[in-house]
């Protein structure tokens, strides 16, 4: 029987939470490359770390754990978790990837993938008709996030991934803006969940990884395949700190969500602002979606300033929040997506989805929320032209 039933608990129960030989309550830094066999043949579970390292088994477990699936797997970045999960695709075959994925994914599909013969297409994820119609034969898989980098569009998961099946494609989900304390994607019916652990999962900016979870047992045994075979895996330190990281996410994640959620009330409301995309506001296109496959509308929060205010001088002018790439961490960042995460997509794909100049994104991190809102009030008032 399962020792919790709540995700609060899994966090930190969960997975390998004690290590067996010694009691110790937080799983020791295996920093190894190989294990002394017994004999011939004869070995105590582990061959070579890039096979299998416990420190990494722990933070597997606990993944596949925390997303409700049966494997989890651990990588060293969430870009070699999602050219893992590719790798499962040959020549031939097509890749329907939704509108906004993040700029790595695209750029790894367009500039490796396509080169070995495997294409993508940007697909409406949003439309039952219009997904249904993007399907080919030679289509064999569907890659999304929702909310999507950076506009927080919603897709339906469990409506992409019905569609997807009737088709027999994977339905592929990368919850990294979500995690699973908000969103389970295998729940709703994806075949594979992916994250970039450097995010809230980790939590404090201080490593770079990547996991993948999931059910299906061959599906399972092609990725653990795929990722010994070419070993981008997460090294033990890193999954130490994951480990670590995982612990508080919980409370971390309630925090972002309530500072994301003040931000988005003050945002809402200022007058220099003609935009805010979250999907937890009632007026979001996505709410209702949203409102149905998640706990709430998750952390991550853009916006557009009107035109009489200066873009460039109010990222300069922020002092709390650091102009920065990434999220999920600790700190709170913001980021130009039109420069910054969305620099490797075309300018005219960009502005076609939306991704407009003016267009800032934030991540709200664990700070007061009043601190924030005044560091926000006066950047604002500086780009005022
Ligand atoms: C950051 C990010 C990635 C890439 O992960 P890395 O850890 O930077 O390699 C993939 N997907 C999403 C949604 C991300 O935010």
């Amino acid at each position: 029987m399962a020792k919790y039933s709540n995700i609060s608990t899994a966090v930190i129960h969960g997975g390998v939470s004690v290590d067996e030989r010694t009691g110790a309550v937080s799983v020791p830094i295996y920093q190894t490359s190989t294990f002394r066999q017994d004999a011939l043949g004869v070995n105590r579970g582990y061959e070579y770390s890039r096979t299998g390292n416990p420190t990494r088994e722990a933070v597997e477990k606990l993944v596949a754990e925390l997303e409700g699936g049966r494997s989890g797997f651990a990588f060293g970045s969430g870009m070699a978790a999602i050219t893992a999960v590719l790798s499962l695709f040959r020549s031939g075959d097509r890749i329907l990837i939704s509108e906004n994925v993040y700029g790595g994914t695209f750029r790894v599909l367009d500039k490796v993938f396509k080169n070995f013969g495997i294409s993508y297409s940007i697909v409406d994820t949003t439309s039952r008709e219009a997904f249904d119609a993007a399907f080919s034969d030679d289509v064999k898989a569907v890659l999304l996030e929702s909310p999507a980098n950076p506009l927080l569009t919603v897709t339906d998961i469990r409506m992409v991934s019905e569609v997807a099946h009737s088709h027999g494609a994977l339905s592929i989900v990368d919850n990294t803006f979500m995690t699973p304390y908000l969103q389970k994607p295998l729940a709703l019916g994806a075949d594979i969940v992916i994250h970039s652990a450097t995010k809230y999962l980790g939590g404090h900016s201080d490593l770079v990884a990547g996991l993948v979870v999931v059910n299906d047992p061959e599906l399972a045994e092609r990725i653990g395949f795929i990722q010994n075979a070419t070993g981008g895996v997460l090294g033990p330190f890193d999954s130490f700190l994951l480990i670590r990281g995982i612990k508080t996410l919980a409370v971390r994640m309630d925090r972002h969500v309530e500072n994301a959620e003040a931000l988005v009330r003050y945002l809402n409301s200022h007058e220099a602002v003609s935009r805010v995309h979250y999907p937890g506001l009632e007026t979001d296109p996505g709410f209702q979606v949203n409102a149905r496959q998640a706990v709430n509308g998750g952390a991550m929060i853009s916006f557009e300033l009107k035109d009489g205010y200066d873009v460039p001088t109010f990222f300069s002018s922020l002092k709390l929040i650091f102009l920065a790439e990434s999220l999920g961490g600790v700190e709170s960042l913001a980021c130009h997506p039109a420069s910054m995460t969305h620099a490797s997509i075309p300018r005219d794909v960009r502005l076609k989805v939306g991704i407009t100049d003016g267009l800032i994104r934030l991540s709200p991190g664990i700070e007061s929320k009043d601190d924030l809102i005044a560091d926000l009030e006066q950047a604002i008032e500086a780009a005022r032209r």
